[in-house]
Parts: C-alpha cells; sequence; structure tokens
C-alpha cells in the first residue's frame, strides 16, 4: 500500500471530517440515478482537481458501448439542467453531458510505490425520500431536492468518504509512495458501470483495488469488517416477445400470441430446479404486453433477473432461463430476445489486504468494534467486469494470483499478471 509519513490517517479525519459531512449533505440534497450523475460528478472533479490530482472526464471514462440502460435524451437534459441549477461547476460538467458521469483522478507521489486503487459509486436510487421527522436527513434538514430520487443506499456517503480520502493523500503528497487512483464510478445500481469504466483501461495499471459500502450486515456506526463475503453473481435482461396482432373475434387462428408466450416463460422460469452445489434466485420484475380489448397481443416485455453465490451457479440459472424462453416462443410460434441489461459477478477480498485494513482501523479511535467476518447476500458492481455478456464474460474470483486460473481473460487476466490484490470492505470511517 502507498505510505505517506505525514498526516496520519487519524489526523486527516479529525480535520477535514466537518467538511466531509457538508459534502455528505450536499451530495444528498441532489441525488441522481444511474447515468444521470451530473451534479456528483462536477462536484468530485472540481474538488480533485483543486486539490492537485489529475482528473479524467466524460469520454475519457466511460466506454460509450457499455452504457447499458441509458436514460432517454430529454431525461439526460433535464438531469444535466438541474444540476446546473443546483451549482455544478460548467467547467467540470461539460464533459459528462450525454451520460457520460464519472470520474477518475490519479496522483502521483514523489517516491517510488504501487498504484493502489480505491473505487466508490456515486449514483442514487430512484425512490421518494421520507418527509418523516425520524428520518435523519428529513431531520437535519438536508432531504433530497429531487423529486423521486434519493440517496437510500448510502452512495452520497461512500462519495463524500472518498474525497475525505482523496484530500489525506492531497495533505501527504509529499511523502506519498508510489500513486493513488480514484475511481468515482456512476451506475452501480444497474450494475453495468464498473465495466464502462474499465473498458476505458482505467484498472490496468492498479496493484490494488479496494471498494466498500457502508451499512449492510454491520447496523450501527463504529463498526467494520474487511471480509465480507456470500456476494451473489447477478445477470439480468430484458425479455422481448413478438407475435402477429390479429382481431380476437374475427381472426384469432391467425394470430401469434405474445403475451401468452410470456405469461408461459414466466411461469415455468419460476419452476426451474434448485441447484445441489448451492442457493439460486431468479426474479422477473416487470411484464408488459398487449394494446387494446379485441387485439391478439404481438408485443410482450419483461425484465427478469438470476443470481447464485458461485459464477457457475448463476450461469446455470441463465441456461435454463434462456431455454424456457426460447421454448415458450417456440410453442407460441414467437420471436424472442433476451437483451443483456447487467451483470455481477461473485467477488473475493485478499486475506493481505484484509490483515493491512484491520491494522490500521485498530488504530482509529472512529473504530469501536472490527466484526471478523459478514455475508453481503447481494450482487455490487465492484467486480471488475470486462465483457456484460453472460455467456463469454470470464468465470473468476476477484482474488487475482499469478497462479490461478489459465482461463482468465481481460481485466481480470491482466490484473492477475501484476498480482493485483482486490479488497472489499466497509470503509473504516464513513460520513453522515
Ligand atoms: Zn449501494
Amino acid at each position: 500500500m502507498p505510505r505517506t509519513t505525514g498526516t496520519s490517517p487519524k489526523d486527516s479525519i479529525a480535520v477535514h471530517y466537518p467538511e466531509a459531512v457538508e459534502w455528505r449533505r450536499a451530495l444528498h440534497r441532489c441525488p441522481q440515478p444511474s447515468w444521470l450523475e451530473f451534479f456528483a460528478t462536477a462536484f468530485v472533479a472540481e474538488k480533485l482537481a483543486a486539490w492537485g490530482y489529475d482528473v479524467r472526464l466524460g469520454r475519457d471514462v466511460i466506454a460509450e458501448d457499455k452504457q447499458l440502460l441509458l436514460p432517454d435524451a430529454a431525461t439526460l437534459q433535464s438531469e444535466y439542467d438541474r444540476a446546473l441549477k443546483a451549482g455544478a461547476n460548467p467547467a467540470f460538467l461539460a464533459p459528462a453531458r450525454g451520460g457520460f458521469t464519472g470520474v477518475v483522478a490519479v496522483l502521483r507521489g514523489e517516491l517510488p510505490g504501487p498504484t493502489v486503487g480505491f473505487r466508490f459509486d456515486i449514483d442514487s436510487n430512484e425512490v421518494a425520500e421520507t418527509q418523516d421527522q425520524t428520518h435523519h436527513p428529513a431531520r437535519q434538514g438536508f432531504i433530497s431536492q429531487n423529486p423521486g430520487y434519493a440517496h437510500m443506499c448510502g452512495h452520497d456517503i461512500h462519495t463524500a468518504t472518498g474525497l475525505l480520502l482523496a484530500r489525506h493523500f492531497a495533505d501527504n503528497r509529499k511523502t506519498l509512495k508510489g500513486a493513488v487512483k480514484f475511481l468515482f464510478q456512476p451506475n452501480e445500481e444497474n450494475l453495468s458501470g464498473a465495466a464502462a469504466m474499465i473498458e476505458k483501461g482505467h484498472v490496468d495499471d492498479l496493484d490494488y483495488l479496494v471498494g466498500g459500502h457502508v451499512g449492510l450486515a454491520l447496523k450501527e456506526t463504529g463498526l467494520v469488517c474487511f471480509n465480507i463475503h456470500s456476494f451473489m453473481a447477478l445477470s439480468r435482461f430484458e425479455v422481448a416477445f413478438t407475435g402477429r396482432p390479429t382481431h380476437a373475434a374475427a381472426s384469432p387462428e391467425q394470430g401469434r400470441n405474445a403475451m401468452l408466450g410470456a405469461c408461459s416463460a414466466v411461469t415455468n422460469l419460476y419452476a426451474i430446479a434448485r441447484h445441489s452445489q448451492g442457493a439460486t434466485r431468479i426474479n422477473v420484475g416487470t411484464l408488459e404486453a398487449g394494446s387494446t380489448w379485441n387485439v391478439i397481443p404481438d408485443k410482450a416485455n419483461f425484465r427478469m433477473e438470476t443470481r447464485g453465490v458461485t459464477n457457475e451457479l448463476n450461469e446455470y440459472m441463465v441456461g435454463k432461463a434462456r431455454e424456457v424462453i426460447e421454448g415458450a416462443a417456440r410453442m407460441y410460434g414467437l420471436s424472442v430476445e433476451m437483451k443483456p441489461a447487467a451483470q455481477a459477478l461473485v467477488t473475493e477480498s485478499s486475506p493481505e489486504l484484509i490483515a493491512v485494513a484491520e491494522r490500521v482501523a485498530k488504530t482509529l479511535p472512529s473504530v469501536r468494534q472490527i466484526v471478523p467476518d459478514a455475508p453481503f447476500n447481494a450482487s455490487e458492481d465492484v467486480c471488475p467486469v470486462r465483457n456484460t455478456d453472460p455467456r463469454r464474460a470470464p468465470q473468476l474470483h476477484l482474488r487475482c494470483r499469478r497462479d490461478r486460473d489459465p482461463q482468465r481473460r481481460g481485466v481480470l487476466r491482466r490484473l492477475a499478471e501484476r498480482d493485483c490484490r482486490v479488497g472489499f470492505g466497509v470503509p473504516v470511517f464513513s460520513v453522515n
């Protein structure tokens, strides 16, 4: 890990903590979801540039062909304008126009050493925030000002924590050994922001990669955990059935009913046999079909996801789901498309990094207890997924060591060749 001999992390937290709370509250007031994080992008970039970081933005950061589920042009424009109105600096905002949100920033020390990546996600959720006075942001007056959007997963805290850490390294640049690279990643919630940054080569030069999340299994401030396990691999698809519309009374036999195909697929997706080797999940979250009373529906669409506690188990679910969907299409004479919408792989933290993090955490007065291990029981986009097409994705864990699976490809292989260690934990400090 890069070391400094200047201000200790403990001192940096003490000095900058009140400012970090204000950053978090500013971010909380202006939440924007996946590919629309314009305010956060400009907010972060302006500060990092002022602190001496080499800041990359826009198309230097995000690969256009990895922008899955990009919002429509009108939404992109209105959220861009919202960020401007909220006070975002236009110079740092402009490169993000069109959904090219996110920031990569590098600080090089004057002494040789490794390159350490720190990844923080910046997107909000698409939910309305409660006005209930028992809710901390409502009581303290920093509730969301963007109707329908709110930071309910804590990514505003992640972003402010990342800035606090970046400030620590900037304060100690003269004694920094190696380099630090901050990846403020968009679109974690829809699980394709990491792939878009990786495609641009931003993890290729890393020796270590650290990510984290507040809350989760740890419910009290002062508890931290670096050995987070039980991630779930995930694949999401938009499924579209197309049939033939006809009059439901005059010529029903000439129709091809897309709704029937979709409904048959949905009920049979839930009937996929469980796997003996571990837990799996499946869900169809939306279903839309048909047009009016008397027309055989020619269109039916649903959104589905599969998960597994290993990449292989998730692949089993994807394979079976594909058989069910294609089978249903054949049964009703339909065509069908399964469009990949997101993917996350299972990740595993490096024991060496866990030991380093625990050693540092013990020196921090804000840490009350180090929890030895905790389950995640969900999916996370911190995984360096090279390819978002689940049929071609590498089947790997993230603890990349040179002597492991020779089939590794893409970024994972490059990380492995460099013996990059990956860590995922709960930050040793967070701001509220
Ligand atoms: Zn989250």
